[in-house]
């Protein structure tokens, strides 16, 4: 069932009034000339039309028919071949794509919105173009000049794709045992073997051409994770004029047999002595793909609230429209025989809670843009570096913190709808499954955490931490005394110091106990999460506190935030109890009391 509408009035409110957009990309010469106000807007409005008018209603028959194999060959679903075409002539492939090569350039704000209308709208189908833009990300920044002009235009127009193969069938968080290999050949070029399990898009019908970027490992090279180089292997090899020429042997020996996302090929791919192109130097492989995957964790962040925003439109309206039991505070439709959902408190926490938390994820999302922005465009130099420390220190935050609660918040999404949510007719049971692949793949939410606390936090011995801190602390203090915003700022600043003794605690405590980081690291980035969704909707109530009087939708913001900090924030402190209880409740028990050892 499609009826999703793309949340405008949200988007151009973060951009413009929350985060200043405008201004913003004055400051930056290479955005100054691109982009402004209206040019954003009218950006947004078109890819509104072609997400809900074109992508949308292709979902549910993605989901029914999916993806299928025959013979080495993957037929996509009825209509995306269609609708791929419409998006490739759109130019969306090329939004933010680099200028030198096809791109236009556009800011990664600007993208990530677009991006979300795209997941809304079927994950399936928004797979494919964003692998794609993934490895053009990663051949932009590591590629030489020559490879580039081979490969990015024709990616940037759609007219090829990418993907991203790292998976083999025993080495999946662990990439550093990867067993396929490229052996040099005297022309310069290397002969790939391996297999590697669970590519999206590794094969498909929609472009003429598919470049695989491929990790693998030069026989002789170092052990582990620094032995690991990056490899272009197109599945048409390209003649010297740019047209294609003879096959590769990169094939794709089956599709996986899903429970969601069934409209996107997750293929098994074969590589028998392929012919592939090293990117930029050996050993780097790992470390080029992360350029790759930072992008993608942000867009799994993205896919989770793409899901959840259109859980949360189905899930509003049924509550206006199925009428159940009367309001405790006596009947509100006397006409009727029942009142609507939306009177019963149980069901308007579900709600308020699905919006809270996809409106601060969205703000979240963008706000990570902004420092992707800063990092890729400023000229001055503090504010790149401190914009390229958080996100670093954010990514993980982005993926595991907004593809949990959007999963969460697409099971409340059913929930209301009771038992007509389990059934296939509303749509809701779809996005449950559809979503739950965002927590697991890009590096599951578990090693998401360890890396926010593990490297991210007590290895940087906190560092790029208290910057963050430093710019929540800058915001306290110039709005603690604000009218209309005492309460909010007051909550932030509660549960920010708690969360800054809670790190010093963890940096030091882990000194002595080597399973404490471990044993910490989901609840720590709950806690992280939660409080960074408190700053997001400081930041929203600010922009909303002075105009309430102008509609309703300022109104709708600050009753959001008061219901944020007074109903969900608290759950950081029970992720913070459980903390406190130390590696042992989990570490004491031996191996064999689990059963099933060998
Ligand atoms: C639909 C789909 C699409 C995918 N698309 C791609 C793609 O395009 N390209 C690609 O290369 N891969 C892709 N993947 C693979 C995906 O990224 C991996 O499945 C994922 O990273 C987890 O690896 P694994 O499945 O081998 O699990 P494992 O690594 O075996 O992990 C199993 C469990 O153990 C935990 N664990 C593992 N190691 C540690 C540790 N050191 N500390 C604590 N916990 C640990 C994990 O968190 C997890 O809960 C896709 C997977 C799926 C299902």
């Amino acid at each position: 069932m499609s009826q999703y509408q793309a949340p405008l009035k949200d988007m151009q409110f973060l951009l413009h009034e929350v985060f200043q957009a405008e201004n913003l990309w004055q400051s930056m010469p290479q955005l100054a000339e691109l982009i402004d106000k209206d040019t954003a807007n009218a950006i947004l409005e078109e890819g509104a039309k072609i997400t809900a008018e074109v992508i949308a209603p292709l979902n549910r028959n993605s989901d029914e028919q999916g993806a299928t194999w025959h013979d080495g060959n993957v037929t996509t679903p009825d209509g995306f071949d269609k609708a791929y075409q419409l998006y490739c002539q759109g130019g969306w492939g090329a939004l933010s794509g680099d200028e030198n090569f096809g791109g236009m350039g556009m800011p990664k704000m600007l993208q990530a919105m677009f991006e979300e209308m795209t997941q809304s709208a079927s994950i399936s189908f928004a797979l494919y173009p964003m692998l794609t833009a993934g490895a053009c990300l990663a051949l932009a920044a590591h590629a030489s000049d020559e490879m580039k002009s081979t490969y990015l235009e024709n990616m940037y127009s759609g007219v090829w794709a990418g993907t991203m193969c790292l998976t083999e069938p025993h080495a999946g968080s662990d990439l550093g045992i990867m067993t396929s290999k490229a052996e040099a050949k005297t022309d310069g070029s290397y002969s790939v073997s391996g297999t590697k399990i669970f590519i999206t898009g590794g094969e498909q019908d929609l472009t003429e051409n598919i470049i695989h970027l491929v990790l693998a490992k030069i026989p002789g090279s170092a052990e582990g994770a620094r032995g690991i180089s990056m490899f272009v292997v197109p599945k048409f090899l390209i003649n010297a004029d740019g047209s294609l020429g003879e096959r590769n042997t990169a094939t794709c020996g089956s599709i996986e047999h899903k429970m969601g996302i069934k409209g996107s090929a997750t293929c098994v791919m074969n590589f028998d002595g392929a012919k592939g192109y090293l990117v930029g130097e050996t050993g780097k492989g790992l470390n080029y793909m992360f350029t790759m995957m930072n992008y993608e964790r942000l867009g799994m962040g993205i896919q989770g609230i793409g899901a959840a925003e259109v859980s949360y439109q189905q899930a509003a309206r049924y509550a206006h429209e199925r009428i159940q039991g009367r309001s405790p505070t006596g009947i509100k439709s006397p006409n009727k025989g029942a009142d609507s959902l939306i009177v019963h408190p149980d069901v308007r926490k579900m709600l308020l809670t699905m919006r809270s938390l996809n409106e601060a994820g969205r703000c979240f999302t963008s706000y990570v843009a902004k420092q992707l922005d800063l990092a890729k465009y400023s000229e001055n130099q503090a504010e790149k570096s401190k914009a390229e420390n958080l996100v670093a220190l954010l990514t993980p935050v982005a993926k595991a913190f907004l593809t949990d609660m959007s999963y969460d918040n697409c099971g409340l999404g059913q929930m209301i709808f009771g038992g007509h949510g389990y059934i296939r007719e509303w749509g809701q049971e779809q996005l449950v499954r559809d979503v739950r692949i965002a927590q697991i793949y890009e590096g599951t939410n578990g090693i998401q955490s360890l890396d926010l606390l593990g490297r991210k936090v007590v290895a940087n011995k906190g560092v790029f931490f208290q910057q963050y801190c430093d710019e929540i602390n800058e915001f306290i203090n110039l709005n603690e005394e604000s009218e209309g915003l005492m309460d909010v700022v007051a909550s932030l600043k509660s549960a920010l110091d708690k969360l800054q003794t809670l790190t010093q605690k963890l940096i030091m405590d882990s000194k002595q106990d080597k399973n404490l980081v471990g044993a910490s690291a989901t609840d720590y980035l709950a806690v992280f999460g939660y409080v960074t969704y408190g700053y997001m909707w400081a930041m929203m109530a600010k922009a909303s506190v002075e105009k309430t009087q102008q509609d309703g939708f300022y109104q709708s913001k600050l009753l959001l935030a008061d219901f944020y900090f007074k109903r969900l924030l608290p759950k950081a402190d029970s992720h913070s109890h459980a903390i406190a209880a130390g590696s042992d409740p989990i570490m004491t028990m031996p191996a064999e009391m689990f059963g099933y050892s060998e």
